[in-house]
């Protein structure tokens, strides 16, 4: 069994608890199970869980792994210290804030020889592997993906790594991709950022990303998808599936807990993880210097 500890009591840390109380019957996740949960709050319970404190989750020998679920900017911190302690962890995305910090632990996990999951629930959606099933064997001419949300609270970062997700499904859709161009629109006072980024596929295929939150949009997601032989515009219908997306993940990372997932997968995925976390950070710079452009003009 693989004795756990769930930081960061928001959303995520309680649906990490729920799902390890209750794991998916015959699978892997079967071999997990809490042995608490930290909080900055005193909540002493959750779940019938025991609140216990991050020095203690690092000095005890029955706490394995951590479930890392706390904002964006705490996750370097938190992810660097359990790697330290020689625990496995799962990371809800993103990873880390910088490329460079990213390479960073996912080198230090290889040196402590534990696993460094980095959460991705959007690649396990019933209607994102619809889509990628609808476009195998085409090629694409012109993409645009297009999100709009509500604002994030802070400590959620650069709209490039706290909406990873999106440019996730770009690059497992379409490989390899460089920044051309961003730029970003914010009014603080309105609470409403607008982030622009062009891409540019291996094959010199232009696609454009856009993130744009703000108070009353809808948690949308528009595409358009020109291929040479169809345009989607839509995301295709999808039937529910009967395993929740958490749980799909919860399977997946005890899986690589168990070492049952092949070597090429996790050398994949890891790349997969690095590149988006660097073409973030790349959109983040040419954002911020046009911003500064914008602001001399
Ligand atoms: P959240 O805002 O619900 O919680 C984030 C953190 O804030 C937690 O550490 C929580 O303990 C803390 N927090 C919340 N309320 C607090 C309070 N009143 N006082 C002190 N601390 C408080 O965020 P979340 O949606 O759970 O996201 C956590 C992580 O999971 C993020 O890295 C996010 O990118 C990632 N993620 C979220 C989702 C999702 O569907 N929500 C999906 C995938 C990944």
């Amino acid at each position: 069994m693989f004795g756990s500890v769930v930081m960061g009591m928001g959303t995520v840390g309680a649906v990490r608890i729920r799902d390890i109380l209750a794991p998916l019957p015959s699978s892997t996740a079967e071999k997990l199970s809490v042995k608490g949960f930290i909080s900055r709050r005193i909540l002493e319970e959750h779940q019938g869980v025991k609140q216990i404190t991050f020095e203690d989750a690092l000095s005890r020998d029955d706490i394995k792994v951590a479930f890392v679920c706390s904002e964006n900017s705490a996750h370097e911190e938190n992810v660097r210290m359990f790697l330290e302690a020689g625990k496995h962890v799962c990371i809800e995305y993103p990873m880390a804030m910088t490329h460079r910090t990213a390479v960073d632990l996912s080198n230090l996990a290889q040196e402590k020889g534990v696993v460094l999951h980095e959460e991705h629930i959007e690649l396990l959606t019933a209607e994102y592997k619809q889509l990628k099933k609808d476009i195998a064997g085409k090629k694409l001419e012109e993409g645009f993906l297009h999100f709009t949300g509500g604002p994030l609270k802070p400590g959620f970062g650069f709209p490039s790594f706290s909406g990873i997700a999106r440019l996730t499904w770009l690059v497992e859709m379409f490989g390899e991709l460089r920044v051309t161009a961003a730029s970003m629109v914010e009014d603080q006072e309105k609470m409403y950022t607008k982030m622009t980024a062009q891409l540019m596929t291996k094959d010199n295929k232009c696609l454009t990303w856009i993130e744009e939150r703000g108070p009353g949009l809808p948690r949308a997601k528009n595409i358009n998808f020109h291929f040479d032989s169809c345009t989607i515009t839509q995301l295709p219908p999808a039937p529910r599936e009967p395993v929740g997306l958490f749980m799909q993940d919860l399977v997946l990372f005890s899986q690589k807990l168990m070492g049952q997932v092949p070597r090429d997968q996790l050398h994949a995925e890891r790349w997969r993880v690095l590149h988006c976390l660097e073409l973030a950070d790349r959109i983040q710079q040419l954002s911020e210097q046009s911003q500064g452009l914008t602001q001399d003009a």
